[in-house]
């Protein structure tokens, strides 16, 4: 079996291929793993080994048909992580989003046609659907994307069922909440309030923080797209959730509490110009039809999350000046412990 892992570098699509390196997934235990990625900022090249006797990296786009020719025959089996992925970066530049999750999307999707491949995860985001005051997203809710990312993301999805609905292509999407874990580019959330902390900054929360989001491990993310790969039906769609939803303004506290801070170390910012006020997903179809079910507490998740960060500040230190230039001043990197 050979699996062709598109973004495969960045956080969600190198943990799905640690996994299957490591054999974690029944029935792929074997399998070669080929890793497409463009190696963009938000990846690192380390997030992967170095060699692997069953692991092949190309560095590519997924907008390059010529290349996508070449290297997607022969894959049984194709999961397309690759995407830029960060809603502010869309509000600043939305023309590379459009450019690699709906265009990229469908140059793969194109040559997986003509490679006849078996089978192909779409991995999608809960945020197509908008958002939501009350109750949950089931996957018949109408796509109401509010951000550049969600919307690039929306399209990629109706291309992702036009592929299926008229060509046939064997082909499941999947929507998943907000994850965290390590490997995460620190100008996400989690790992942004987490390195703050740890370099002697505030942490900034965007409005009054009362935005609510709904939290998920990576990896109950990445078992969860390997039931989708193994046994999820064609033309379907999969919400996959985690039960977890907080407030960033909890999140903080949450954080806060694991570094042993204090409110004294948040500090207010302008409101994002989209601020979905909530996601939250019913997830009952993939754990009715798939036997899937969220295996990671939060409050543990979280823990290992912020000590991953603490032991290897090697692995993001270099990447403090990507994020947004107001939270750089003061950085002091704090000592490890231990
Ligand atoms: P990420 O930004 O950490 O990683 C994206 C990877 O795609 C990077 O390695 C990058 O180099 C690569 N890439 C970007 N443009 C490319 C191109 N043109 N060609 C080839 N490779 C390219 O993102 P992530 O958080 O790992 O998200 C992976 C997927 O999961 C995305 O499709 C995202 O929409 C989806 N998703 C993410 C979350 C989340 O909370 N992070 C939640 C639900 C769904």
């Amino acid at each position: 079996m050979r699996i062709l892992v598109t973004g495969g570098a960045g956080f969600i699509g190198s943990h799905f291929a640690r996994c299957l390196l490591d054999g974690r997934y029944a029935g792929l235990e074997n399998c070669h793993v080929t890793v497409v990625d463009k190696l963009t900022y938000a990846s690192n090249r380390d997030n992967l080994p170095p060699a692997h006797p069953r692991l092949s990296m190309i560095v590519g786009d997924v907008c390059d048909s010529r290349l996508l020719s070449e290297v997607v025959p022969g894959h049984d089996a194709v999961v397309h992580f690759a995407a830029e992925s960060h809603v502010d970066r869309s509000v600043d530049d939305p023309a590379r989003f459009f450019e690699t999750n709906v265009i990229g999307t469908q140059r793969l999707l194109d040559q997986c046609v003509r490679a006849a491949v078996g089978r192909v995860v779409h991995v999608s985001t809960d945020e197509v659907y908008g958002s939501i005051p009350t109750g949950s997203w089931t996957e018949e809710c109408p796509l109401e994307a509010n951000s550049p990312y969600a919307a690039s993301k929306a399209a990629s999805d109706c291309v992702a069922r036009a592929y299926w609905r008229t060509y046939r292509l064997d082909l499941s999407i999947t929507r998943c909440a907000n994850n965290y874990g390590p490997f995460q580019h620190i100008e996400k959330v989690v790992p942004r309030f987490v390195t703050s902390l740890l370099t002697g900054r505030e942490i900034t929360l965007h409005g009054d923080g009362s935005a609510i989001r709904e939290w998920l491990h990576v990896d109950d993310h990445c078992r969860a797209v390997a039931l989708v790969l193994g046994k999820g039906r064609a033309g379907e769609v999969y919400n996959i959730g985690g039960d977890t939803e907080m407030t960033n303004r909890s999140l903080a506290q949450a954080i806060l509490a694991l570094h042993g801070s204090g409110w004294d170390r948040v500090r207010y910012v302008a409101d994002r110009k989209v601020q979905d006020r909530r996601y939250s997903l019913d997830y009952r179809k993939i754990q009715n039809e798939l036997g899937f079910a969220p295996q990671i507490p939060f409050s543990e998740g979280l823990a290992d999350t912020f000590r991953w960060y603490r032991e290897n500040p090697a692995w993001w230190a270099g990447t403090l000046d990507e994020v947004d230039p107001f939270c750089l001043d003061e950085v002091v990197m704090e000592p490890v412990a231990g």
